[in-house]
């Protein structure tokens, strides 16, 4: 996912939140705006629902000011110098930058464009795509999930078969928002469904969840696994016999 680069912009503690231009919306911030627009067509927007449809272009930016500028009141509660410890003075810009950006992008930007390929050859066999890395972090804390997942397709004759390369950024941008894996998996495959159109689907996704490890427990080893089988993965033990045993060598 390509990432803009701005010139880093050194927020003050009083930095004023950007507001937004429409005479309507004068000295409205801009996610009260957008969530009005949200509201008004009595959407979703759950940390891990995509609101893209609702931004119009160039508010990206204004939203990273607005966070920038509650991050740096978080800071300040939490007690920190930001004005004299030159370790912290950007840090509230980085952070709103890094959420809005990169990690949590996935809420923000579009669905990626996918190229669909007619089954020319009739493909039936079963297909497995992965490893593919994910990251993403929890609802709850927002700390880090680290991990794989698995995709598992059995197309039919008249499924539309995406690239290769398009199963990952499909994933990342599903997983670039505060998730909760057993929702995000499921998630996955409902989009796999929808795009494919496959005979079945199933999705595996092991992860480290940094919440048990950098925080509560701490434990350093506990993974969670989560799988969803759709379709004819559910009915067809053997087949779901194989692809678990094919993800299980890698
Ligand atoms: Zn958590």
């Amino acid at each position: 996912m390509p990432i803009k680069k701005t010139p880093a912009k050194k927020v003050a503690s009083k930095a004023v939140t950007k507001k937004v231009n429409s005479k309507e919306d004068a000295g409205t911030p801009l996610s009260v705006v957008i969530r009005r627009r949200i509201e008004a067509q009595k959407a979703r927007f759950h940390a891990n629902d995509n609101i893209s449809a609702f931004i119009k272009p160039g508010e990206l930016e204004g939203l990273v000011d607005e966070v920038a500028e509650k991050m740096q009141a978080v800071l300040e509660s939490l007690v920190i110098d930001t004005k004299n410890d030159h370790n912290t003075q950007n840090t509230s810009r980085r952070v709103a930058k890094m959420y809005v950006q990169e990690v949590f992008n996935g809420r923000y930007v579009d669905q990626p464009t996918l190229t669909k390929f007619p089954n020319v050859s009739r493909l039936n066999e079963l297909m497995i795509i992965g490893p593919i890395t994910v990251r993403s972090a929890c609802s709850h804390h927002l700390c880090p999930i680290m991990g794989r997942i698995w995709i598992g397709v059995l197309p039919s004759k008249e499924s539309a078969l995406i690239g290769l390369s398009k199963y990952s950024r499909l994933t990342e941008w599903v997983m670039c928002r505060p998730q909760i894996q057993e929702e995000a998996v499921v998630e996955l495959a409902d989009m796999l469904e929808k795009k494919i159109k496959p005979i079945g689907v199933a999705v595996v996704m092991d992860a480290d969840h940094f919440c048990m490890q950098w925080r509560g427990v701490k434990d350093r080893d506990s993974k969670m696994i989560n799988s969803v089988m759709r379709g004819a993965f559910l009915k067809d033990s053997n087949l779901r016999r194989e692809f678990l045993a094919l993800i299980n060598r890698k």
